[in-house]
């Protein structure tokens, strides 16, 4: 791409990595949600902002008001649902014996 597009400041923009964000604002940089958020959608940031690295505010109102965390949430509810109907999905931590996983014949066993 570098050789298509040259050295040029969209060149620039799209060789920008998620360190260069993280690291480009007090904001971001000590966010405790760094780590999942990774300072969001560019697109979005520099929608709001004139800084390229600027925080995402979107991101910031899904991590920091509770969204992920309850998103988090409804997921493991469904997914407790969901293998508690189908028990034929869950690992096998009893005693009996590897000759039954050897047979497993489950819908994922020849994925
Ligand atoms: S939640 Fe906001 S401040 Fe935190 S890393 Fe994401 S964009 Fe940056």
């Amino acid at each position: 791409m570098r050789e298509i597009l040259g050295d040029t400041p969209f060149m620039s923009r799209c060789a920008t990595t998620i360190g260069q964000v993280r690291d480009g604002n007090d904001e971001c940089r000590t966010s405790p949600w760094v780590d999942k958020c990774n300072g969001g959608c560019r697109a979005a940031a520099i929608a709001k902002s004139p800084n390229f690295c600027a925080p995402d505010r979107s991101s910031c109102l899904f991590f920091r008001h509770g969204w992920y965390n309850r998103f988090k949430a409804v997921g493991q509810e469904a997914l407790d649902a969901y293998l508690a109907a189908h028990p034929e999905l869950v690992a096998d931590s009893g005693t009996s014996g590897s000759k039954d996983q050897a047979d497993d014949t489950g819908p994922f066993s020849n994925c």
